[in-house]
Formats: C-alpha cells, sequence, structure tokens
C-alpha cells in the first residue's frame, strides 16, 4: 500500500471543466410530448399554421357590423366554438356568438353580452339590444395574432417546461426531437452495508447512498439504474462495473475512492478506462474520482463518489449534475450560482475551499438571500444536508466569516 496519493490535487473548477470536456451530448431522439417534459429541445419549432386559424370571438356576445352602431336588430342565429356559421351577418343583423368561436362572414367585430339584452316581444323573431357603439375588431383575435404562420415558437437549446408543451402541443407535435435524458447507474460498495429493510449486524451500517443517489438522479431529471450493494472484492466490483458500463451513460461508485487497502475503485477504473482526477481540493469530497470508459455502446463516464453520504452527494451535485446537463443538451450545465449574505459566521478551512451546506431564504427587507448553516459540517453527518438547498462555495482561508458577509451559494434545490 502506498501513502501518497499519485493522483495530481485539482481544484473544484478545473475538476469541472476536465468532467465538461469529456461529458459529450447524446445523440437526439424522438419523445411523445406526454414524456418530453423537462427535456431539452433539438431542432427549433416553427408553427405550419396562424394562431387562431380563423378570426375568433374573445366574448360571449353578439357578432355585430361595426358601423351599425347602437339600436335593435333580429338574431339571425347563432355561431359556438368548434363550429362554423352556415350564414351571413349582413348590415341590420346580429348572431348569437360565444367565445373562441369563428367570426361568421359579414361581422367584423363582437359587442359582448353584458352590453346587450335580448328583446323577447316576439319569441319567434327575438331581437338584440346593443347598447354599446363597438369599432371594426373589437373582441376579435384576427388569424395569427398569437402566433404567425412559419413564425418560431421554440428555439433548439430550450427545456421543455409546461408552457413549452404547450407551444409544442399548439405546434400539432406528437413526438418532439430532443436530447436523451442520461442513464445514470448507481452502485454503493463496502463489506459493512446491508439493506435499509434489514436489521443491523455486529460492524454494519446501512446504506444511505444508493437511495440518495437514485432519488437525487431522478430529481435532476436523469433516469436512475440501481445496480445494488458490492462487496469490497475486486471480483464483485469488475462484474457490477462492467454491468454499470453497459447499462448506463453514467456510472456512479460510491466508497472505497480512500487510501484504505480495500479502496478498490480507482485502481478498477484505471484498468476499465482512462482516469482524469483522482482527487479534489475541496472539502467534503477530496477523494473524488472521475473516468471515462469507452464501450460498445460508446463513451461512458464513471464517478467514483466517496463513501461518506455527506461527500458523496455534494459531489454528486459538484460534478455529475452538470456533467449530465450537459449531456442532456444543457446549454450552460452549470450550477446556478447566487449571491446570499451569512445569517451567522461561518468558520473557514485554511486548506480547502468548503461547500458549507446552507438553507437559502428571501429576505424582503434586506431584499437579499439569507444563507443559514444547516450545523455541525460533519462529511458523515447527513443531517447536514437536511433541508439544504444551497452549498455555500467559502473560499479557503484562516479566519471566520462575519454575520451579514456575501458568499457565493450554489443552488441544489427549490428556493
Ligand atoms: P469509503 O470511501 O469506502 O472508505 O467509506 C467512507 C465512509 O463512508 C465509511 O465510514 C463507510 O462506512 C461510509 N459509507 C460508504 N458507503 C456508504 C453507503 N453506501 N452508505 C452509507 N455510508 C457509507
Ligand atoms: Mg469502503
Amino acid at each position: 500500500m502506498t501513502t501518497r496519493s499519485p493522483y495530481a490535487m485539482l481544484s473544484v473548477e478545473d475538476a469541472l471543466d476536465v468532467t465538461l470536456e469529456q461529458a459529450h451530448t447524446l445523440a437526439p431522439v424522438l419523445l411523445p410530448l406526454s414524456h418530453a417534459r423537462g427535456a431539452i429541445l433539438a431542432a427549433y419549432i416553427a408553427a405550419e399554421e396562424p394562431l387562431p386559424p380563423f378570426p375568433a370571438s374573445t366574448k360571449d356576445g353578439y357578432a355585430v357590423v361595426a358601423a351599425d352602431g347602437p339600436g335593435d336588430y333580429p338574431l339571425i342565429g347563432e355561431v359556438s366554438a368548434g363550429a362554423l356559421a352556415e350564414f351571413s351577418v349582413e348590415r341590420g343583423t346580429v348572431a348569437y356568438i360565444t367565445t373562441g368561436a369563428p367570426l361568421p362572414n359579414g361581422a367584423d367585430a363582437v359587442v359582448m353580452i353584458e352590453d346587450t339584452e335580448r328583446l323577447e316581444a316576439d319569441p319567434n323573431a327575438p331581437q338584440i339590444r346593443i347598447k354599446q357603439k363597438v369599432h371594426a375588431g373589437d373582441d376579435v383575435r384576427p388569424v395569427g395574432v398569437d402566433v404567425k404562420e412559419g413564425q418560431t415558437v421554440l428555439d433548439a437549446g430550450e427545456r421543455l417546461d409546461p408552457a413549452e408543451i404547450g407551444l409544442l402541443a399548439t405546434a400539432g407535435y406528437v413526438h418532439v426531437p430532443v436530447y436523451p435524458r442520461p442513464k445514470v447507474a448507481v452502485l454503493s460498495t463496502g463489506d459493512e452495508l446491508i439493506e435499509p429493510g434489514e436489521p443491523l449486524g455486529p460492524g454494519q451500517i446501512r446504506d444511505s447512498n444508493r437511495a440518495m443517489l437514485l432519488a437525487a438522479i431522478t430529481a435532476v431529471g436523469a433516469e436512475p439504474v440501481d445496480l445494488g450493494i458490492s462487496g469490497d472484492t475486486q471480483e464483485a466490483l469488475e462484474s457490477r462495473v462492467q454491468q454499470g458500463l453497459d447499462q448506463a451513460d453514467i456510472l456512479l461508485t460510491s466508497g472505497g475512492v480512500s487510501m484504505g487497502d480495500l479502496d478498490l475503485v480507482k485502481p478498477l477504473l484505471e484498468h476499465a478506462g482512462t482516469v482524469h482526477y483522482g482527487r479534489v481540493r475541496m472539502k467534503p469530497g477530496k477523494p473524488v474520482t472521475f473516468a471515462t470508459a469507452d464501450v460498445e455502446q460508446g463513451r461512458r463516464l464513471v464517478f467514483g463518489l466517496p463513501g461518506n453520504p455527506v461527500s458523496s452527494l455534494v459531489t454528486f451535485y459538484l460534478f455529475v449534475v452538470p456533467a449530465l446537463r450537459k449531456m442532456a443538451g444543457w446549454q450552460d450545465p452549470r450550477l446556478r450560482r447566487v449571491k446570499a449574505r451569512l445569517a451567522q459566521p461561518l468558520p473557514l478551512d485554511a486548506y480547502r475551499p468548503e461547500y458549507h451546506r446552507a438553507t437559502l431564504s428571501w429576505d424582503a427587507d434586506q431584499a437579499c438571500f439569507v444563507a443559514a448553516s444547516t450545523g455541525i459540517q460533519a462529511s458523515s453527518r447527513l443531517l447536514s444536508m437536511r433541508t439544504a438547498n444551497a452549498l455555500l462555495a467559502l473560499p479557503q482561508r484562516e479566519g471566520t466569516l462575519a454575520a451579514g458577509e456575501p458568499v457565493d451559494a450554489l443552488l441544489i434545490g427549490e428556493l
């Protein structure tokens, strides 16, 4: 066993650059619209038809010839949304119309129902009293006013959220060209690990990382693949890693990347592919390891995440999330960064930049985000990630940051 790591210590920024250089955008696929939310569009979308495709009433009321003005007029018919009038509205007549219905020929405006009165003197020939003067075009949406024919409604590279899905539906898309969600496999390593449902034997702990990482993968819109737990033997690890490389675009292992005898992941990745880094100057997460491996299906990314649950999740956010976003077609795959003021003083680390877990909230009085620490920051203490929606990027230096100091906060959850 060597006592010094053979790996150069990279800064977080350099390690992220290396990671993003290696992460390749996946080839686009066609997905049904109902499965496309959250995906990145791989082509621009133009509307082939105008919206509305016909002049449409914006009110329930009466279709009129505006020039007629207020007065009593015979009702000559009705037209409701989804149907075309089989009559024309000649001068001196009106027709009942509902919101979204096509304006009948001849009519050029709509008078809303509130500005009219139905006169029933002769039930066979109802008259409508128009009480309000309107102008041509009033309460009518002309053809193409919302979307013009041929107009680009979405650009390649846009993320499909509900409004974008609605635009695609409007444009008649049933399948959409998008970048696929990367498949991310998760393998826990360690002889001490048991499944959460099992009673603890001597020396054992429950595997928290796998459930946590699988949940995190789903939460960021990727597709999780569960590879279970591997014991700390070369053979067991090798076969699971191979399985991961076969099945997923990205493989995450947790544990086995420190400097102990049974830390088998790094040598295994050296064998299976190319290790790009094996140490990063950061706290927590220093032993995080990143490799690529070329298999029949293409290039795979492998992250050897540290075993301590906090290190594992922090390095997932800092390196895996940007990588999988890039693979999923994001144009700016990095974590979003905001400034926040510290709610309390925080000690700094003289040797490593620290990613301090914090809960950000908006302070309306100060008009800024305020970051409250989640408490003791041990890398084994998953309670320090509880309720955290940000990682505070604390500078490496001696001393303390005072309460109220501004810090960079990387967003890992909703604000
Ligand atoms: P390792 O990186 O394998 O040396 O593990 C570092 C620490 O994290 C040890 O205390 C392990 O028991 C713990 N650990 C490793 N994997 C897991 C896991 N999947 N769930 C919970 N704790 C773990
Ligand atoms: Mg271990």
